[in-house]
């Protein structure tokens, strides 16, 4: 593992700085919730936006990266995409984070796009890339449905061959960012005959179809980032079918060679504790928010400290393997599980750091320490132990395919 940046990766840094210092609109530089995981917050909504000025920064800041090609940094460049080397990605999500400044492209650019590159249809690409690499088409991911998450293989909704056209009937559930986007693409069952992973299909279609209906859930933390979607006799072409009938469950599956290190987490918790360190360091005594037997948690600080730089490290060690050939296997698994109980046991000292004063929810109260950011961040960071792989999936996979654990 090579910690120094050669020549020509730190001159790569100082460009990927340099640009987001000149162009990311000020709207994003507040820090303030921007770089949501799911992605469905942030940029996505913001294109969508009913206010002139959030919808104009989402659209300068996606022409900005389209410019230099890094809407897709990933996507190989006869794609549109920058082809960027691991070690690039890496560089370059490393100073998108330290910026706070939001991804653009959604679930288009890191799921759509990868499998129609590999499976899709000369036609299919020829369509879709282009508006995906331009920020102008945002897509949503139907795969969950109410009975199937985990064991997404033994999902119901079911597409019925008719003439030239595919009728879908059915519901998914949990569709983030569903209500911003304007295509879906879905898995649905089209032999239900078949072995569970063999009878599936990979469809794409127009969010405005006749019959597809998009319901917001709202959540405990008063947002709507996922949504139900409905299918009633919802017809679409059979030309929409991305790879082969019937094998979609491996269409579905397919990603590109992206970086997996999962660095931006382990940026962001960083800053958070900076943040933290300088609140409680510079709070006068007779004004304080900080709870009184503030010492009796100091040791929990160190240690989310600790748990912050093990992440840098794990992050470090899978851009390693992939920088050397390698394909993370269990190993991203660790880094999943640990980025997203780290995130949720941050949040948890965060907020008893404050007492009380955590019980506030509004982020203008004058007695909201940190504007309430912690409690929110309490509330908001639950699902990131669900959402990708549950925790216990993530330990099955590291209990069977790490340690080489009999199966339960
Ligand atoms: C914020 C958020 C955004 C999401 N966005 C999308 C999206 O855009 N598109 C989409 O299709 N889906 C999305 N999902 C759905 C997500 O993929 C599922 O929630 C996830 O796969 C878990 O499925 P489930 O909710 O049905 O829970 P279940 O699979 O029913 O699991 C319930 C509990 O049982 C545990 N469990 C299940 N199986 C096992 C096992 N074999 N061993 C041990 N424990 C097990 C789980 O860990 C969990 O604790 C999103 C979810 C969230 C929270």
């Amino acid at each position: 593992m090579d910690w120094q940046d050669s020549l020509e990766q730190a001159q790569f840094r100082t460009e990927v700085a340099e640009f987001i210092q000149t162009r990311l609109p000020d709207r994003y530089r507040s820090g303030d919730d921007n770089n949501d995981e799911t992605q469905t917050t942030g940029w996505q909504a913001d294109r969508k936006s009913n206010d002139a000025s959030a919808k104009e920064s989402a659209i300068n800041w996606a022409d900005a990266l389209a410019e230099k090609g890094w809407i897709a940094p990933h996507w190989p460049k006869e794609y549109g995409g920058a082809g960027l080397s691991v070690m690039e990605q890496f560089i370059y999500n490393q100073e998108m984070a330290k910026a706070d400044a939001p991804p653009v492209g959604g679930m288009g650019v890191s799921l759509l796009g990868p499998t129609m590159i590999v499976h899709g249809s000369e036609e299919q690409k020829a369509e879709h890339l282009p508006k995906i690499l331009s920020g102008e088409v945002a897509w949503a991911q139907g795969y969950s449905e109410p009975s199937s998450g985990s064991d997404l293989a033994s999902l119901q909704t079911r597409a019925t061959r008719d003439g030239d056209d595919f009728v879908i009937n059915g519901q998914k559930i949990w569709t983030s960012g569903a209500q911003y986007a304007d295509w879906l693409f879905a898995l649905v069952r089209t032999d239900p005959e078949a072995p569970k992973h063999r009878g599936i299909s990979f469809l794409v279609m127009d969010i405005t179809t006749p019959g597809l209906t998009v319901r917001p859930i709202v959540d405990m933390g008063w947002q709507e980032p996922f949504n139900e979607t409905f299918f009633e006799d919802v017809r679409v072409s059979t030309s929409n079918i991305v790879g082969e009938e019937n094998r979609g469950w491996y269409v579905g599956m397919t990603l590109l060679d992206f970086e997996r290190s999962g660095i931006s987490g382990a940026i962001e918790y960083e800053r958070t504790i900076k943040e933290l360190l300088k609140y409680v360091n510079s709070e006068s005594e007779s004004d304080t928010k900080v709870r009184d037997d503030f010492e009796s948690i100091r040791h929990q600080i160190a240690d989310r400290y600790l748990e912050v730089n093990v992440l840098f490290n794990f992050a470090f060690r899978i851009v390693s393997m992939q920088n050397s050939g390698m394909v993370p296997n269990y190993e991203a698994s660790v880094n999943k599980m640990f980025g997203s109980e780290t995130h949720q046991r941050l949040a948890r000292t965060g907020t008893k750091v404050f007492g009380l004063y955590s019980n506030l929810w509004s982020e203008d109260s004058e007695y909201s320490p940190m504007r309430s950011s912690f409690t929110r961040d309490y509330v908001r960071s639950v699902p990131h132990t669900i959402f990708s792989g549950s925790s216990e999936i993530q330990r099955n996979v590291i209990a069977t395919r790490g340690l080489g654990l009999p199966r339960g």
